[in-house]
């Protein structure tokens, strides 16, 4: 049989609804033989992920890079996967921090933006949502929607709230340095959902091939933010640049409505990122 294998969801150590544990959990039930928590900008649910790990999943402990490309005025914004690397070193680490660390005050502005309107939001209810985890976006639609300005996450991210109108930038870790940190901490890097253009402005294939070219190992083809000929695009690149290519659901409890395992990745290519890994952080089996 073919194992199936989802390498992206996020816990509420970032903006999933599902604490660790009980994704690990909720990953077995889904039938998956291998599963990935890949919260953003955060190692914090490796550890109850790994505890509570049951019988026959493998855990590929990873996280979801804030990153920008400086190519464009203004910067880019994009997302790398980091699979396997170690938690511990050091200048990675002091970069996650400092974007955990921007990203609340980067919240606060937000929330002050919105309050400036006259939209009765408050910032410590927000923070508190977010449990100690990476807050993001997903904590403030959360915040909006119980004041009954919107009605689901998705609306929460229309033009006229936080996609456009009240959204601001991170300070996410250039993206060239943030692939050069995960291959120094013996990870590996993989571009999540790269041609998503209903997210917002994507970057050029030449800044994909300047970054293989640079340590890139794969690109992810199949989500649920890119159309059919997106996905076929993403192949066909990869294929070009000799890299692999993965799916995933980027489950996020309820904030989504994509459920775990809905997209996958071969087994190739979960065989590709485990053996470019260089042996730090190993893939736990329960
Ligand atoms: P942030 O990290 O604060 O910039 O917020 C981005 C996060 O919001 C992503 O990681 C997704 O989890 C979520 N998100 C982005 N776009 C949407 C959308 N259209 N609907 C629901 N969630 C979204
Ligand atoms: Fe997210
Ligand atoms: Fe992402
Ligand atoms: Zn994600």
């Amino acid at each position: 049989m073919i194992p199936r294998i989802d390498l992206h969801t996020h816990s509420t150590a970032s903006d999933g609804t599902l604490g660790p544990a009980e994704l690990v959990r909720a990953a077995a039930e889904a039938g998956l033989d291998v599963v990935a928590i890949t919260d953003h900008d955060t190692t914090a649910g490796w550890e109850p992920a790994l505890r509570a790990l049951p019988a026959g999943l493998r855990l590929v402990r990873g996280a979801e890079l804030s990153c920008r490309w400086d190519g464009v005025e203004p910067a880019i914004p994009l997302h790398l996967l980091a699979y396997l690397f170690d938690p511990d070193a050091p200048e990675l680490v002091a970069e996650l921090a400092r974007v955990r660390a921007a990203r609340v005050q980067r919240g606060e502005r937000i929330v002050a933006l919105l309050r400036a309107d006259g939209i009765d939001v408050s910032w410590p209810e927000i923070l508190a949502g977010a449990g100690g985890g990476t807050v993001g976006r997903p904590h403030i639609a959360q915040a909006l929607i119980r004041a009954g300005l919107v009605t689901t996450t998705a609306e929460a991210f229309g033009s006229d709230w936080l996609g456009e109108r009240y959204r601001l930038p991170k300070e996410d870790i250039e993206v060239f340095r943030a692939v050069r940190l995960i291959r120094a901490a013996g990870g590996v890097p993989v571009f999540a959902h790269p041609r998503a253009s209903r997210r917002g402005r994507i970057v050029p294939d030449e800044l994909i091939a300047d970054l293989a070219a640079a340590g890139l190992a794969g690109l992810e083809a199949d989500h649920e933010d890119h159309s059919p000929a997106e996905r076929a695009h993403v192949r066909g690149l990869a294929a070009e640049l000799g890299l692999l290519v993965t799916g995933s659901s980027d489950f996020h409890g309820t904030h989504k409505t994509v459920r775990l395992g809905e997209f996958s990745t071969g087994p190739e290519a979960y065989e590709r990122i485990v053996a470019a890994s260089s042996g730090v952080i190993e893939v736990a089996s329960g």
